[in-house]
C-alpha cells in the first residue's frame, strides 16, 4: 500500500528497505526483552546508514536531516525499532557544530565506518527529567582531566555504545546567574572506564535503556565540547533534528500498524462481512490516516527549514507533537481492528504499540511542546 509517502527518495527508501527486509518480527520479536539488535546495527552501518549524516569529508554519508529522518521513517515501516541507532543520528550534532576539529577528526571517521558507536546521551538523572538545568552530575577540574561523580538514568544504549556525550554542571545550581548557565558537555570513551557503573533498567518495550553511575570517574582535559559552562546550549541546538527524526519514527510506525490493520480488516469476515466493512473498525483507521498524513507534511516542512539552516524550532515541535500523536492513534485503531489478535504477540501491533507509545513520553513529554508552543508562537505566558 503506498501510504502518505512522497515521491521524493525513492531510492534511498528502495535502499533502506533492501537492508530492513532482512529482519522481519521474528526478529524483532527474538530481541525481546531486552537483546540488542547487534546484527541490524551491524548491517545498516555495513550499508552507510548509520554513518550517514557525518560529513563526506569525514567518510560520512554526507546526508540531510531530511534523508536522515527518511532512513528512520524506512526502518518504523518495516517493523523494526530504530531507537537501537537513532541517538547516533540526533546527538551527533552537538559534535558537528560544537566539537573541535581535532575532537571531529578523532571521532567522526569511526562512527562513520562503524568502528566506534556514538550511542550514549547522558542527559536525564533520577531528580532531572524535563527541568534539565536542574542537573546535579558534577565535573571538576583535576590536573588528570575532569573528575565526573554523579548519576544519570535512563541513559538508553550505555552498553552498546563506545563513545558517550554527557553534560554535567560545572558550576552547582546556586552558583550562577542563569540557571542554564554553567553546565558543560563533553565526549569521551566511555569503555573501561574505573568508576563508571552501568546497569539495565527493564522496560515496557525493548530499548536497552540504563542507570548510569559516575563514582570519581576522570575523563580526559580535552573530552570537553566547546566552552566550559555553554553545554546546555549546545545540547538546545540539537533538540531540533531530534525531534523532526522522532516524528519520522512515529510516522514510520504508524505506517506499519495502519497497513497491518488495513489487511487484516479486508481479510477477516465478521457477521458475513469483512471487518472493516464496519463503520466502528473503518473510522478511526481513516482518523488516524488523516492525523499521520498532516503530521508527515510538518516533518517535511520542519525537516527543509532545518536543511536550508533556517529557524525550525516551531515546526520540529509540531512535528515531534503531532506524528507522535498521530502513530499512536494508528496502533490503538489497529490493536483495536484486530481484536483478540491483536494482543498476540506474533502480529507485532502489540509490539508496535508499545514502542510508539513511548515517544509521547520521550525523548521531551508532549507538554512540554505544548508549553514551547504557547510561550514561544502564541505569545502566552510562561507556565511551568
Ligand atoms: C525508554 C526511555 C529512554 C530514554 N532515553 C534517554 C536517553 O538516552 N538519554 C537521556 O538523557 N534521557 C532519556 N530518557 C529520559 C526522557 O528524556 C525523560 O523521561 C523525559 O524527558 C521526561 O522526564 P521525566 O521522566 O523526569 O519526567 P518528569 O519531568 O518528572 O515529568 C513527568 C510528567 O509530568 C509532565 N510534566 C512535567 N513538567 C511539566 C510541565 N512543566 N507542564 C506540564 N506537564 C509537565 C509530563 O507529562 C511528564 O511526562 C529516556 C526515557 C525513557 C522512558
Amino acid at each position: 500500500m503506498d501510504l502518505i509517502q512522497n515521491s521524493d527518495h525513492d531510492d534511498l527508501r528502495a535502499g533502506v528497505r533492501e537492508v530492513v527486509e532482512r529482519f522481519d518480527g521474528a526478529y524483532w520479536r527474538g530481541l525481546e526483552p531486552d537483546r540488542y539488535p547487534e546484527e541490524f546495527v551491524a548491517a545498516l552501518t555495513d550499508a552507510g546508514f548509520l554513518g550517514a549524516l557525518v560529513p563526506e569529508e569525514y567518510g560520512g554519508g554526507g546526508a540531510t536531516l531530511t534523508e536522515a529522518s527518511v532512513i528512520l521513517e524506512e526502518i518504523s515501516a518495516s517493523g523494526g525499532n530504530p531507537s537501537a541507532c537513532h541517538a547516533q543520528m540526533y546527538i551527533m550534532g552537538t559534535l558537528l557544530r560544537h566539537g573541535s576539529e581535532e575532537q571531529k577528526q578523532r571521532y567522526l571517521p569511526g562512527i562513520a565506518d562503524g568502528s566506534l558507536r556514538l550511542q550514549a546521551f547522558g542527559v536525564t538523572e533520577p531528580t532531572a527529567g524535563s527541568e534539565t538545568t536542574r542537573i546535579r552530575t558534577r565535573a571538576e577540574r583535576v590536573p588528570e582531566g575532569w573528575r565526573i561523580n554523579g548519576q544519570k538514568i535512563w541513559t538508553s544504549r550505555a552498553l552498546y555504545s563506545d563513545l558517550m556525550i554527557l553534560l554535567a554542571r560545572t558550576t552547582p545550581f546556586d552558583e550562577v546567574e542563569k540557571k542554564s548557565d554553567g553546565i558543560s558537555a563533553f565526549i569521551f570513551d566511555m569503555r573501561d572506564l574505573p568508576g563508571l557503573t552501568i546497569n539495565p533498567i527493564p522496560t515496557m518495550m525493548n530499548h536497552n535503556t540504563t542507570e548510569v553511575f559516575f563514582d570519581d570517574v576522570v575523563i580526559p582535559a580535552d573530552a570537553l565540547i566547546g566552552d566550559e559552562g555553554n553545554g546546555f546550549r549546545y545540547i538546545l541546538d540539537g533538540m531540533n533534528a531530534e525531534r523532526i527524526l522522532i516524528a519520522a519514527e512515529c510516522i514510520g510506525d504508524g505506517r506499519f500498524v495502519l497497513e497491518r490493520a488495513v489487511d487484516y480488516a479486508n481479510g477477516r469476515e465478521v457477521f458475513g462481512k469483512p471487518l472493516g466493512a464496519n463503520q466502528g473498525v473503518q473510522f478511526p483507521l481513516s482518523r488516524a490516516y488523516a492525523q499521520l498524513c498532516a503530521a508527515n507534511l510538518v516533518r517535511f516542512e520542519a525537516a527543509a527549514k532545518f536543511d536550508a539552516g533556517e529557524k525550525c524550532a516551531a515546526e520540529a515541535n509540531m512535528a515531534k507533537f503531532l506524528a507522535s500523536e498521530a502513530s499512536w492513534a494508528a496502533a490503538n485503531a489497529a490493536l483495536d481492528a484486530h481484536g483478540g489478535f491483536g494482543f498476540a504477540v506474533e502480529y507485532d501491533i502489540e509490539r508496535k504499540f508499545r514502542e510508539t507509545r513511548l515517544y509521547q513520553v520521550a525523548p521531551i513529554n508532549n507538554n512540554l511542546v505544548l508549553a514551547y508552543l504557547g510561550q514561544h508562537v502564541l505569545g502566552l505566558p510562561k507556565s511551568y
